[in-house]
């Protein structure tokens, strides 16, 4: 019988709001006792891990992750995806439709569910396009994808710009009690733009990507989720604007929510100017780098692995990101994990592909710019990444109650280490993180009542 006890950890289940020290007992797959009495009920054989010291939480949820295939295995893998997932604490992850083929059709849906379940080694949840190919004209069979599995709809990487069309797409959508995440980027608006149009887009001569571009559809989005009671869910936000749009449609009952990305709420576009003017200006004491510090991370001006879509912001934004995060307004977290080859990456800011890699990192830097920093209890950290993306995708994880799943980890939160390039599970070596000093890690990730990745 697979069966397996933590010991003295520190369990924190934000669905159930507990939080308290003491044991948990995972048997034949599902949480089968939390407190005294898991010990008591252990069958004979069952394996034991001393958690004192360590938080244990429910499995963590990546809702925003680019797993590459089919398609561009070059860049990842469903295996090295997940590999990285499990690496950064993660038991489950929704990987994004813009493979090739993209993921349009039930067909595509059933090809990749196969391929998770022969060779991820953690829970992959699938979202489908909202239309044919991506393309923004033509609806994809979104009850058919809904029948094929896919969680949510999106046409992630790209934005629907036809307004009649989205609110179609809601429509069927919400027929189908299918939560419908968007990308918010208004084209025209966004045009070629490649970085935050502001002080450092000007100053480094790049084509400006204005938080206009991104509020103006988010606007849009809380429009016709009102009108058609769809639930919309607005992608890796990364403007003031968004978040006040947001909590005031919020505040009225509209049904739409929003997720933010590490990335967005440590770095800013200064970053792009390289690591001595962002430590500076933006930088100061972002994760105690201060200035006298002499072990900061180094990088180049125009570094494209500071280049994502939407783009790194001004400090402002990064605030009321910040500010979204602690208010509820924005009640999930994600990395929007985007890998890339170095050859794609090790070319011009201008021409290099948007996106960077996140999974291994985002639990750290969330819990160093929001637990450490005072700004956000452990249990509502937790939430963000646990029963707030379970409940927005209707998943049935998320929880340490009796009887759910056995999807555990064990983390961390003070230990200390160094990201570095060689540890990546990832297929890609895409972050702008590597050779920073962080604070929090994953030390074992559970799944289905197996220790799937142990940190020594
Ligand atoms: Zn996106």
């Amino acid at each position: 019988m697979n069966s397996l006890l933590l010991i003295g950890g520190r369990v924190i289940d934000p669905a159930s709001r507990l939080d308290t020290v003491t044991d948990l007992l995972m048997v034949q797959g599902k949480i089968a006792a939390l407190g005294p009495e898991a010990a008591q009920q252990a069958p004979a054989e069952t394996e034991k891990f001393d958690a004192k010291g360590q938080v244990v939480c429910p499995g963590l949820i990546d809702l925003h992750v680019h797993l590459r295939e089919p398609g561009q295995t070059a860049k990842e893998t469903i295996i090295t995806g997940t590999g990285a997932a499990a690496r950064g604490g993660f038991t489950s992850l929704v990987c994004m439709p813009n493979t090739s083929p993209p993921i349009d059709n039930a067909g595509t849906v059933a090809l990749i569910r196969e391929r998770a379940e022969r060779s991820g080694v953690i829970n992959v949840f699938i979202t489908g396009a909202i239309t044919k190919g991506i393309a923004g004209e033509e609806l994809a069979p979104i009850g058919s994808l809904k029948r094929a599995g896919v969680v949510a709809i999106t046409d992630d990487g790209h934005c629907v710009q036809n307004n009649e069309l989205m609110r179609r797409a809601l429509e069927y959508a919400g027929m189908f009690d299918l939560p419908v995440m968007d990308h918010c980027q208004d084209y025209a608006l966004v045009s070629d733009g490649v970085a935050h149009e502001g002080y450092w887009s000007t100053a480094l001569g790049l084509r400006g990507w204005p938080a206009a571009g991104e509020e103006m559809i988010v606007a849009r989005n809380i429009q016709l989720a009102e009108r058609t009671g769809a639930h919309v869910h607005c992608q890796h936000l990364s403007a003031s604007g968004s978040v006040r749009l947001i909590r005031e449609a919020k505040q009225r009952g509209v049904p739409v929510s929003g997720e933010a990305c590490p990335h967005h709420f440590v770095l800013t576009d200064a970053a792009i100017a390289g690591s001595e003017k962002f430590w500076s200006n933006d930088g100061r004491g972002v994760f105690g780098y201060g200035n006298g510090e002499p072990q900061k991370p180094v990088w180049p001006t125009y570094d494209t692995n500071f280049k994502m879509n939407p783009p790194l912001r001004s400090a402002k934004d990064r605030a009321a990101i910040l500010e979204g995060i602690v208010d509820g307004t924005l009640e999930v977290l994600c990395s929007d994990h985007a890998p890339h080859c170095n050859y794609e990456k090790e070319v011009e800011f201008d021409y290099a592909p948007f996106g960077i890699t996140g999974l291994e990192t985002e639990l750290a830097l969330s819990l160093m710019q929001l637990y450490h920093s005072k700004l956000l209890g452990l249990s509502d950290l937790i939430a963000k990444f646990t029963v707030a993306p379970a409940r927005l995708l209707r998943l049935s994880k998320g929880t340490l109650s009796v009887g759910a799943d056995a999807d555990v980890t064990v983390f961390d939160p003070d230990r200390a280490w160094v990201f570095e390039k060689g540890e990546t599970g990832s297929k890609s070596f895409n972050s702008p993180f590597y050779g920073w000093r962080l604070k929090g890690r994953a030390v074992a990730t559970i799944v289905c009542g197996r220790i799937i990745r142990r940190e020594k």
